[in-house]
C-alpha cells in the first residue's frame, strides 16, 4: 500500500495500539477521514514511548498541519509540557490553532506560521526532542537548524523519511519525485555517518529516522 511494509503487518501493530483518549481519537479519524498528512498510529506510539524515556519537557516540531501531533505530544507527556511548532500555509495555521484552542492547550502549543526554514532562527530556548514532518527536500536544514537547540542526549526524529518506498529503490521514484529521492537519501547518509549522532532508520509508518544527539 504505501510500500514500506506488508499490510498485514501495519494493521497488526496498529490494532495493538488502544487509545484512552476519545476525544484525541475522534480529531485523529477526522483527519484521516479527509486524508491529512498527519502521523501514522505506529509512529505515534514510538513518539510517546521516546517522549517518556527522555523525560520530554520541551519539543520542537517542524510542520503543523492541523496540529493533530502537536496535541498527540503535549498528551504524552507530564502537566507543562510545551510544543514549539511551525508552519507555512495560513490555511492549516489558522485551523491548527482552532483545533489547539478546542483541546484548551494555548498556553502548552506555539505555533509559528511561515516557512520553517527562515523562522527556525527566531526560535529561542532548547529542546529536550525535534520532530520533523515538513518538506521532504530540506529536512537537513531542518534538521542542522534544529540540532543547535537541542539539549545533550536530546532525540531528533524525523518522520516519512523512507518515502512511499522510492527511497529504497529506484524502481518506484516517479520522476517529479526524483530532487526530493536524492535530498532524502543525502540527508539519511549524513545523519546515519556523522559522529555527533547515532540514527536508527525504522521501517515504521512511511519511516521513521530516530537520532540521538550525542
Ligand atoms: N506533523 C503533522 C503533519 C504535518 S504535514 C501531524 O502529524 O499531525 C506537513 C506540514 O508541513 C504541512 O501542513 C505543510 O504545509 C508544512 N510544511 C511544509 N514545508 C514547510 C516549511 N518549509 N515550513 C513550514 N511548514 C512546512
Ligand atoms: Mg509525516
Amino acid at each position: 500500500m504505501d510500500n514500506i511494509n506488508r499490510e498485514y503487518i501495519d494493521t497488526y501493530i496498529q490494532s495493538l495500539i488502544k487509545y484512552e483518549d476519545e476525544k484525541l481519537e475522534k480529531f485523529r479519524q477526522d483527519c484521516l477521514e479527509r486524508n491529512l498528512p498527519i502521523i501514522h498510529k505506529e509512529v505515534g506510539q514510538f513518539i510517546k514511548l521516546v517522549i517518556n524515556r527522555l523525560e520530554a519537557r520541551s519539543i520542537i516540531e517542524v510542520g503543523t498541519n492541523v496540529g493533530y501531533s502537536s496535541i498527540f505530544m503535549v498528551n504524552a507527556m507530564k502537566p507543562g509540557g510545551r510544543v514549539v511548532t511551525l508552519e507555512r500555509s495560513e490555511k492549516f495555521y489558522d485551523e491548527a490553532l482552532k483545533n489547539i484552542k478546542s483541546f484548551g492547550l494555548e498556553e502548552q502549543i506555539q505555533v509559528h506560521l511561515g516557512d520553517a526554514v527562515e523562522n527556525l532562527d527566531n526560535i529561542a530556548g532548547t529542546f529536550d526532542m525535534a520532530f520533523i514532518d515538513a518538506a521532504k527536500s530540506y529536512y537537513r536544514t531542518f534538521f542542522d537548524k534544529c540540532c543547535r537547540m537541542m539539549k545533550p542526549g536530546g532525540m531528533i526524529l524525523s518522520d516519512n523519511v523512507l518515502y512511499q518506498g522510492m527511497i529504497a529503490t529506484d524502481d518506484l521514484v516517479v520522476r517529479r519525485k526524483k530532487t526530493l529521492v536524492r535530498n532524502m537519501r543525502n540527508y539519511l547518509e549524513y545523519i546515519s555517518n556523522d559522529d555527533r549522532f547515532i540514527t536508527s532508520v525504522l521501517p515504521l509508518g512511511d519511516g521513521l529516522a530516530v537520532t540521538l544527539i550525542k
